[in-house]
């Protein structure tokens, strides 16, 4: 069931809309030192072969700064500047291309500042988000709300926003990110509410990839199922395609988005014939690359697996080392286990080629 979207207004971050009606986009954040070019620009091509369509990149200094026009120029990826504390390192990120801001209001208040980065941002045509995180929340909204409160996050970044539309700009974009799912969770329905500038959904320092997958799904999937949210970020401490993977999957669960492939897989019992846990997790590995929306079964037995495999676009059910493959509902072949998965995926990659999924 499709759920209805909170209608926002829609900056355009390079090439990819956010907001109004355009699809939620999955965005992530280079972990590369931005001043080492080489390492970004590869670390940005395998984000946009996992899906990722926006990326964000630390500018902690001039040299990062600098380094942004060449990566720009190279970039595959619509390229955002994370600004910290020095307005002038917008301005400098903006000068060299790059394709939005974000800056935090947290520790950026310098309204001379602001007014400089909102010209500059108007001319180029790109979009500012404000991201308000739990963690660098401005003291004055602390203390004026008792707390990192729910509206304390909501507030501080509704005042960044009339700072920038007292200089007359609104291509905005909004988050407010906190590390508890449940003050993210609060924050954004209460920014919701009070807006209809486009809104960045994350769960910030969300932890490693198992917990932070969690804690982000539950925080990033509650708002969506509300109908908030035009753009998500999972935060893990994890290679950031790692973060595209479960942005899909959140998507995916939800029915927002289809893109990639869902792995169904048995969980495993005294049936079980193969080892499940090595095929499965060979199999999710290679998945990454698939962009066709399929459905993809590995199935441990001869029990429930072939309804399973049967069911799905394409499946493997396991006998006693050997499957059989499954494509539409139909039995194609038996496999020896050491060629099923390269079996598997060739026929995967034809039906990716007959999707027309492949160009991104
Ligand atoms: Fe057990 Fe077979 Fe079900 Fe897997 S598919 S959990 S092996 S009964």
């Amino acid at each position: 069931m499709q759920m209805m979207r909170k209608k926002t207004r829609q900056v355009q971050v390079g090439g990819v809309m956010i907001g109004g009606e355009a699809p939620i986009s999955v965005q992530s954040m280079n972990t590369t030192d931005t001043a080492d070019i080489a390492a970004t620009l590869t670390q940005i091509k395998e984000l946009a072969e996992a899906g990722c369509e926006l990326t964000r990149l630390a500018v902690p200094d001039a040299t990062a700064a600098s380094a942004l026009g060449e990566i720009c120029r190279q970039s595959i990826l619509p390229i955002i500047a994370d600004i910290h504390f020095d307005y002038r390192l917008a301005l400098a990120a903006i000068k060299n291309g790059v394709n939005g801001l974000r800056i935090n209001p947290g520790n950026l208040r310098d309204p001379e500042g602001l007014t400089q980065i909102s010209a500059a941002a108007r001319k180029r045509r790109i979009p500012i988000r404000v991201g308000v995180n739990s963690g660098s929340l401005n003291r004055r909204m602390i203390e004026y709300y008792g707390g990192i409160t729910a509206e304390a996050m909501a507030h501080s970044a509704l005042a960044a926003v009339r700072q920038l539309e007292e200089t007359g700009f609104e291509d905005i974009c909004l988050s407010v990110k906190a590390s508890d799912p449940s003050l993210t969770i609060s924050s954004y329905r209460l920014l919701s509410e009070l807006t209809d500038y486009p809104l960045h959904l994350g769960v910030t320092e969300a932890g490693t990839a198992w917990e932070g997958t969690i804690r982000s799904a539950v925080g990033i999937g509650t708002l969506l199922a509300e109908g908030i949210g035009d753009t998500i970020r999972v935060s893990l401490t994890a290679d950031p395609c790692e973060e595209v993977k479960a942005g899909y999957a959140i998507l995916r669960a939800l029915n927002l988005r289809q893109r990639g492939a869902v792995l169904i897989s048995c969980p495993t019992c005294g049936r079980t014939q193969v080892d499940m846990l090595k095929l499965a997790k060979e199999v999710e590995t290679r998945l990454i690359k698939i962009n066709a929306p399929l459905t993809v079964a590995v199935m441990g037995c001869i029990v429930n697996g072939p309804g399973e495999a049967r069911a799905a676009d394409i499946g493997l059910a396991g006998g006693q080392g050997e499957f059989v493959l499954f494509k539409k509902g139909e039995i194609i072949c038996k496999l020896d286990e050491d060629i099923a998965v390269e079996t598997l995926f060739s026929e995967i990659e034809k039906m990716e080629q007959e999707s027309g999924e492949r160009a991104q």
